[in-house]
């Protein structure tokens, strides 16, 4: 059967041959406050590299200690525990290598995301079929474009905003809760009045107590926002249906959903209208398919949410989005465009008047700039 399927699909049956690990340090251009934590300075991300004879495949974990795990966790998960499953497998049993990924580890869902990202990208190279082709197909070819204001200084977020309406983007996020109602008010009604084209939506990250909740979030929804996510923290779950019950705008949920078991509960418990569907807290394409499913059949929207990411990472989520029909709200794929002083890719990341274009081509779609990788590479295992 091996040598069969080798000879009818270029490379399908064929063997891993090597696994490389990168952690990454990543400069970015400005800090960002996003309710629970601040980011700033640089970012760690890990890169997975999976080698046959003559195809090449990457993935990339980008975690946020404050919100899904560690890099150096990251980095040990797929060096030592997954690495194992890995190498010497053929490419076609990918769905087999996750069930055992999750069989041998708990938790780490971006290092399971960064394997699952490179053996589709491996798949979808050898097969000839970009990664949303694998999927089954796209429902849309390009992805409305959110970008985030969280930035402390807010007339540099006031010339990003310039910048990136200038550009077509349409959709900003307000990253509140941090330095108080008045600053977040302020923010929403200079924005709104500044950007009226714009819809404007709002994240709190877990920062708000529910009492707080009960008093500001009301305060904000007079503005009508086009959401407002995750004001209480993860557990919250009575909080977030008090919430909802007392605001007009739809109420997303983020850090209360990392898992398809996470999703089937608050679709029954009736807390968010819609869910921000993440590779890097689910573990993977596949399981956000799953959160996908159970919110399309409760009847609740998808975001297509992310992290700290490259456009590595960005491009697994475009193609999930592009495939699944209730992700309907767009995405916040913005870091390697608007954040990163350099992403990692060969070519830009494919945003053109605020919107990005599904990549048709095998894979991911765009490949990894190895010099850059090696540039910001501050560890590697073989
Ligand atoms: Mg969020």
């Amino acid at each position: 059967m091996d040598g069969a399927a080798k000879n009818v699909v270029h490379g399908l049956g064929d063997t891993i041959e090597g696994m490389v690990v990168t952690t990454v340090a990543l400069p970015v251009t400005s800090t960002r406050n996003h309710g629970i934590g601040a980011v700033g300075g640089d970012i760690h991300n890990v890169l997975v590299k999976l080698e046959t004879d003559g195809l090449t495949a990457w993935g990339e974990a980008s975690p946020w200690a404050a919100f899904t795990g560690t890099a150096e966790a990251a980095a040990g998960a797929l060096d030592v525990h997954l690495r194992p499953l890995i190498v010497g497998r053929r490419i076609s049993e990918t769905a087999q290598i996750m069930v055992e990924a999750d069989a041998v580890l708990v938790g780490h869902p971006e290092a399971k995301a960064a394997l699952e990202m490179a053996l589709y990208d491996l798949i979808g190279k050898a097969a000839n079929l970009s990664v949303s082709e694998l999927l089954g197909g796209r429902v849309r070819d390009e992805l409305p474009l959110s970008v985030s204001i969280a930035n402390p200084d807010f007339d540099a977020d006031l010339e990003l905003a310039e910048r990136i309406v200038d550009d077509g983007v349409r959709l900003f996020k307000i990253k509140t809760g941090v330095a108080g109602h008045t600053f977040d008010l302020m923010r929403l009604e200079t924005l709104k009045k500044r950007f009226p084209e714009v819809e404007i939506r709002i994240d709190y990250n877990q920062g708000l107590t529910p009492i707080e909740a009960m008093k500001f979030v009301p305060d904000i929804d007079t503005f009508e926002p086009g959401f407002i996510e995750q004001p209480v923290r993860a557990q919250n779950w009575e909080a977030m249906k008090n919430i909802r019950a007392a605001i007009r705008a739809p109420l997303v949920a983020d850090e209360s959903i990392f898992t398809p078991a996470d999703a089937l509960r608050a679709a029954k418990e009736g807390i968010a209208d819609a869910f921000s569907i993440k590779i890097m807290k689910s573990g993977g394409i596949r399981k956000c398919q799953e959160i996908a499913s159970i919110a399309a059949a409760a009847g609740i929207a998808g975001y297509g949410g992310d992290m700290f990411e490259t456009g590595l990472a960005h491009l697994a989520g475009v193609h999930l989005v592009a495939t699944a029909p209730n992700i309907s709200l767009g995405c916040e794929f913005y870091q390697a465009t608007y954040y990163l002083e350099t992403d990692l890719l060969e070519t830009p990341f494919p945003v053109s008047n605020g919107k990005i274009t599904v990549p048709v081509t095998p894979g991911l779609g765009i490949n990894i700039d190895e010099d850059k990788v090696r540039h910001f590479a501050i560890d590697q295992q073989n």
